[in-house]
């Protein structure tokens, strides 16, 4: 194993160096091994060496700690800690904070942190429409606060197991015609884990952790489209103790079915049906909306599934400014019961228009007529 550099050699600083000093340092170092800017080998290692060097150095906490004992005074911090105090906006400005915060995710979602919870939201139209919060009850294992997840009470600590000497399994040996058949089996008493609890702790009864059922205020944005991915941090599983902490929490949106409405990114569909005659002869319908309600004009001669838009009545664009369309999908209601005038007036129609037809037909007729005889004569 490689001895680990001091972290006052690798910022090329003596030990008397002040705060300014140490920054100044950090961040001309930092410019020039970023791996985004700096594509030589090593260049990665050496700009996490910088950081690992400035995290603890610009920490007054950690630096008194390493100035005492070397890397051995740190040994106290999980590993997740030591980089979490530095505001790369102050240091870098607006010109190069975002690029370090994200390096700086990279480098830390490496460590073993505890998994994600995915969550399905189904948010209303309503909602989307304005944007606003929901709140989902999140149950999860979370390490126990009383014994810090060792699963024994206060002033105690988890014993080797006497019956297997802590590693876990026990050996059955009997002897059959001279020969020694030997059986491995997780012992009985620690149930494997080579180590007992004789005081565990009262509030998680020895599991070392606690089912919880949390409330979260998840935010939701105006527009959000099916199937966005809204991430919380540190509010998924646990990690191992000491290791980098718990994951995140991920909310995947779902639009709640409506009674109205169906949607296609922003835009909204609604199905109006009208009568028959309405179709023919046009009309102007009422039709709500997820403000209030729009009177929307039916063209005289308008046929059955015709869309018609209302320009700007959908959903806020989550991309871009402005508002999706509302189409009005026209179903036409073709009565089934006529009453007598009703059946009267339809027949006249039918009549009107056999008229019309057979006149026609008579036309068709004489002059495909015409047009054999001319060819014939
Ligand atoms: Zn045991
Ligand atoms: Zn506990």
């Amino acid at each position: 194993m490689v001895a680990k550099r001091d972290y006052y050699e690798i910022l090329g600083i003596s030990k008397q160096a002040d705060e300014k000093q140490i920054k100044d340092a950090f961040r001309d170092l930092a410019m020039r091994y970023h791996p985004d800017r700096n594509k030589e080998p090593g260049a990665e290692e050496r700009f996490k060496e910088i950081a690992e060097a400035y995290a603890i150095l610009s920490d007054p906490d950690k630096k008194r700690q390493y100035d005492a004992h070397g890397f051995e005074g740190l040994s106290d911090f999980r590993p997740d800690d030591l980089f979490g105090g530095i505001n790369f906006d102050e240091i870098f400005g607006d010109f190069g904070g975002p690029l370090f915060e994200h390096f700086f995710d990279r480098y830390r979602y490496q460590r073993r942190r505890g998994k994600d919870i995915e969550i399905l939201v189904e948010v209303p139209l309503s909602k989307i429409m304005t944007g606003g919060s929901e709140n989902i009850n999140l149950k999860r294992k979370e390490s126990c606060d009383l014994c810090h997840g060792s699963g024994a009470a206060a002033g105690s600590g988890p014993k080797t197991c006497d019956l297997c000497q802590g590693t876990g399994q026990t050996v059955a040996s009997h002897t059959t015609h001279n020969m020694v058949f030997q059986q491995i089996r997780p012992c009985s008493k620690c149930h494997g884990k080579g180590s007992i609890i004789e005081n565990p702790c009262s509030q998680c009864s020895g599991m070392g952790f606690i089912n919880r059922e949390k409330g979260i205020e998840v935010l939701i944005p105006p527009g959000v489209e099916d199937g966005t991915v809204l991430r919380i941090a540190k509010q998924g599983r646990e990690g191992p103790i000491g290791n980098g902490g718990p994951g995140d929490l991920l909310v995947i949106i779902q639009t709640k079915k409506d009674p109205n409405f169906q949607r296609l990114g922003p835009d909204l569909f609604y199905s109006a049906t009208i009568p028959v005659y309405d179709a023919v002869l046009g009309t102007k319908i009422q039709i709500p909306t997820l403000n209030d309600d729009v009177i929307v004009k039916v063209p005289s001669g308008t046929q059955a599934q015709t869309s018609l838009r209302v320009k700007g009545k959908g959903l806020p664009k989550s991309h871009s400014s402005g508002h999706g369309d509302l189409y009005v999908t026209i179903d036409i209601q073709i009565p089934e019961h006529l009453k007598s005038r009703e059946k009267e007036l339809f027949e006249e129609l039918r009549a009107v228009n056999l008229d019309q037809s057979s006149s026609k037909t008579s036309w068709f007729a004489r002059l495909r007529n015409n047009h054999t005889k001319a060819k014939s004569g």
